[in-house]
C-alpha cells in the first residue's frame, strides 16, 4: 500500500491509498484486536492481553485503594488538628530559641533599635521578646507552623514541660517545633531532638 500524505490534514492518520481513496491507518490497539482471534485459536497468545487487562485493572485497583486511604489519613490528621479532646502521640523535631537576635533574626541598627535583619520585614522596626500571638515569649511558649499546629494548640514535650503553640519561625516548618528557653545557653544546650510528643489540642 502506498501511503501519500494528505496536505492540510493533521499528519496523523489520514492518508491517500493508490486507488485514491482515504483511508485511516489503524492505531495499534485496532490491529492487536484483529489479530487476536486468529490468536486465540493458537492458544497461548490469546490468553496474554486478557491477563494483561486483568494484571492493569488490579493495579488500578491498587492505587485506587492507596489513594483512598491517604485521602482517609489527610482527612483524619486535619480532623484531629480541630479536635481538643482527641489526644495523640506524635514524633516531632525540636529546637531551642531565645529572644536573641541570632535565634529571632533582629539586629540593632545605627541609633541601637532592634530591627528585623532580613525577610520581608527587613530593617522594620522588631519588639524583641514579642511572639507571633502578640504574647510575650516565656517558658513554655513554642512556636510552630502554623500549617501544622494551630496558635494555641498546646503540647507537652518531654524535658521541656507542657507548652503552647503562641509563635512561628521562618525556619519552622512541618513536624519541626521551636521551644522558648530564658537564654541562649540553654536554647543551644537543648540543641536539636527527635521527641515523641503528646498535643493535646487547643486551650489556654
Ligand atoms: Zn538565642
Amino acid at each position: 500500500m502506498k501511503e501519500a500524505r494528505i496536505p492540510g490534514r493533521r499528519a496523523s492518520r489520514l492518508f491517500r491509498t493508490e486507488n485514491g481513496k482515504v483511508a485511516e491507518k489503524e492505531c495499534k490497539r485496532q490491529k492487536r484486536r484483529k489479530k487476536s482471534p486468529a490468536a486465540r485459536k493458537s492458544g497461548r497468545k490469546g490468553a496474554a492481553p486478557r491477563g494483561r487487562s486483568i494484571r492493569r485493572l488490579a493495579l488500578f485497583a491498587a492505587a485506587l485503594a492507596t489513594a483512598a486511604l491517604a485521602a482517609a489519613m489527610l482527612w483524619r490528621n486535619r480532623a484531629d488538628e480541630g479536635d481538643a479532646t482527641k489526644d495523640r502521640h506524635v514524633e516531632l523535631m525540636t529546637t531551642g530559641y531565645c529572644n536573641c537576635g541570632q535565634c529571632c533574626g533582629w539586629k540593632t541598627d545605627e541609633s541601637g533599635r532592634p530591627v528585623y535583619s532580613y525577610g520581608t520585614m527587613s530593617g522594620k522596626p522588631k519588639t524583641v521578646g514579642l511572639t507571633s500571638s502578640g504574647k510575650q515569649a516565656r517558658p513554655g511558649t513554642i512556636a510552630a507552623d502554623p500549617r501544622r499546629f494551630k496558635t494555641g494548640t498546646r503540647i507537652y514535650v518531654p524535658g521541656y514541660g507542657l507548652g503552647r503553640v503562641e509563635d512561628i519561625g521562618g525556619a519552622i516548618k512541618g513536624d519541626h517545633i521551636d521551644l522558648w528557653f530564658p537564654t541562649h545557653k540553654e536554647a543551644l544546650e537543648w540543641g536539636v531532638r527527635r521527641v515523641r510528643v503528646l498535643v493535646l489540642g487547643r486551650g489556654d
